[in-house]
């Protein structure tokens, strides 16, 4: 990082207005709003930004849909299924019996790490009713905005044909699992989400000629899924078609500084000088804000998706596989398979052993099915913040940087709203949701003032 000088600490800042309305246009070429990551946060980040009149550029270090990227490779549940935060009661006692199995669906590799120490101990905090319902409540705000923008962007060709919107399963294997799932449907009813538990016989018909081994399942009318990741690539195509300037293979390598501003950014190809910034790079947005002096809470969440070639009948529609934590995703000729949360760093190598488990649980719940047939085994890490709600807002001083990160496990569920928030923060305009729940600093932990790199400009 270059600085002349460096911004205040964040724990010294008085709290932002909601926006301090647009920054003056650089002149030339140069973009009003540089759009960090072209997955799926970034992409809609830029989607409002320009809808909103700004001049885009989206800088991505690899291709739109790159298998490194989070959104590349996953199963696409969006809507209002699977609202639930990662850190709820019970679970850190759950999560250590997990961690004696080899096939778990949930992992932390034990190593000497402070910052995932802390996400573990701020993750521990949040693990009460209160917090999870809090949770819960922003989150299904989020996916419920989410979807009807989805249905709203998918609403025409070339994307019409990435969006399924036919319903989603819940299938539960044991009949204690069915039980609290069927506990949990009249709050979600009251909360608006149209769950309902299947009669006798019903499964049957919705999903004719599929064996299912389960004790019940209930249907969420609403549940919705994108093809992953066609999505992607033809979403970038209309941001294209709106004068989004995407430019991959352009990594950002650095930022320089003036006041409390970003002054320019330094790319693989050449520095660009936009009068805002949005951090929107998944995972390694933590590299990126660091070279800003800035810590964010997130850790990678390694999850795996094994796609094998479909059965002769396989599902219709999308299903959640509840105690297995397993997601089955209908993909035409193919299904995806997804499942694992494992806190193993930025590691993004794939555990057979695991893989091999997510086959076994899906195996369990459809004995039919032959998860031999793999076409792909795809791994992604999932920027998870300790509460499960991502990072939205303003960094620390920065008064023209903004991050767009920490979607965790229901990223492409929530990417919409989310960049709707960014457009509105960054425009001026006053956020439709309170942005409290998304700050950036919300742990209160003060964000280290880089030292100045021997030379850097100051
Ligand atoms: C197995 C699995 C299944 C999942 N299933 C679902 C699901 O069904 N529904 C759901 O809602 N969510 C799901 N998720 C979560 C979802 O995939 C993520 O929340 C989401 O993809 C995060 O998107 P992102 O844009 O923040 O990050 P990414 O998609 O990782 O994008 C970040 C981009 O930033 C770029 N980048 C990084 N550093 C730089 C740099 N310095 N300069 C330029 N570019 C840079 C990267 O190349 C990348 O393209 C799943 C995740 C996994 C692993």
């Amino acid at each position: 990082m270059s600085t002349t000088p460096a911004p205040r600490p964040s724990g010294d800042e008085p709290p932002r207005p909601p926006g301090d309305g647009p920054a003056p246009r650089p002149g030339g070429d140069e973009p009003d709003v540089l759009v960090v990551g072209a997955g799926i946060v970034g992409l809609f980040c830029a989607w409002f930004l320009a809808r909103d009149g700004h001049r885009v550029t989206v800088v991505d270090r690899g291709e739109v849909g790159d298998p490194a990227a989070c959104s590349s490779g996953n199963t696409g549940f969006v809507g209002t299924q699977g609202s639930a935060p990662l850190a709820e009661p019970g679970v850190p006692a759950k999560g250590l019996r997990y961690l004696l199995n080899p096939e778990s669906p949930f992992h932390i590799r034990p190593r000497w790490d402070p910052a995932l120490l802390a996400w573990l101990w701020h993750f521990r905090r949040v693990c009460t009713e209160a917090d999870a319902r809090a949770a819960f409540d922003v989150l299904l705000s989020l996916k419920q905005r989410s979807l009807a923008i989805l249905h709203e962007v998918c609403a025409a060709k070339p994307l019409a044909d990435t969006l399924t919107a036919q319903g989603m399963l819940l299938a539960c294997k044991t009949p204690e699992g069915f039980d609290q799932a069927r506990r949990s449907v009249p709050a979600a009813v009251a909360r608006g989400v149209p769950l309902r538990v299947l009669e006798p016989g019903e499964l049957g018909r919705l999903e004719p000629g599929v064996e299912f081994d389960v004790a019940g399942a209930l249907l969420n009318a609403e549940g919705a899924a994108l093809r992953i990741p066609a999505f992607l690539v033809e979403f970038a195509g209309v941001l294209r078609g709106m004068g989004v300037d995407i430019r991959t293979h352009t990594e950002v390598l650095d930022f320089e500084v003036a006041g409390d501003r970003v002054r320019a950014v330094r790319t693989s190809r050449g520095d660009l000088r936009p009068a805002e910034v949005v951090i929107a790079a998944g995972i390694w947005s933590v590299a990126c804000a660091r070279k800003l002096g800035l810590d964010l809470m997130l850790q990678p969440a390694k999850g795996y998706a094994v796609t094998v070639a479909a059965p002769e009948t396989p599902p219709r529609l999308p299903i959640l596989l509840s105690e297995g934590k397993v997601a089955v995703m209908p993909l035409g000729d193919r299904l995806r398979l997804a499942g694992t949360l494992e806190l193993t760093g930025m590691d993004a190598s794939v555990s057979p052993r695991r893989v091999d488990g997510i086959a076994r649980t899906v195996r369990s719940y459809l004995p039919g099915l032959d998860t031999d047939r793999r076409v792909q085994v795809w791994s992604g890490l999932r920027p998870c913040t300790p509460d499960s709600l991502p990072l939205l807002g303003r960094a620390g001083a920065y008064r023209n940087v903004c991050v767009a990160a920490g979607h965790g496990h229901i990223g492409m569920g929530l990417a919409p709203a989310g960049g709707r928030l960014i457009a509105q923060l960054v425009g001026g305009v006053r956020p439709e949701l309170d942005l409290a729940p998304f700050a950036v600093d919300r742990w209160r932990r003060r964000f280290p003032r880089r030292r100045p790199t021997p030379g850097s400009t100051r």
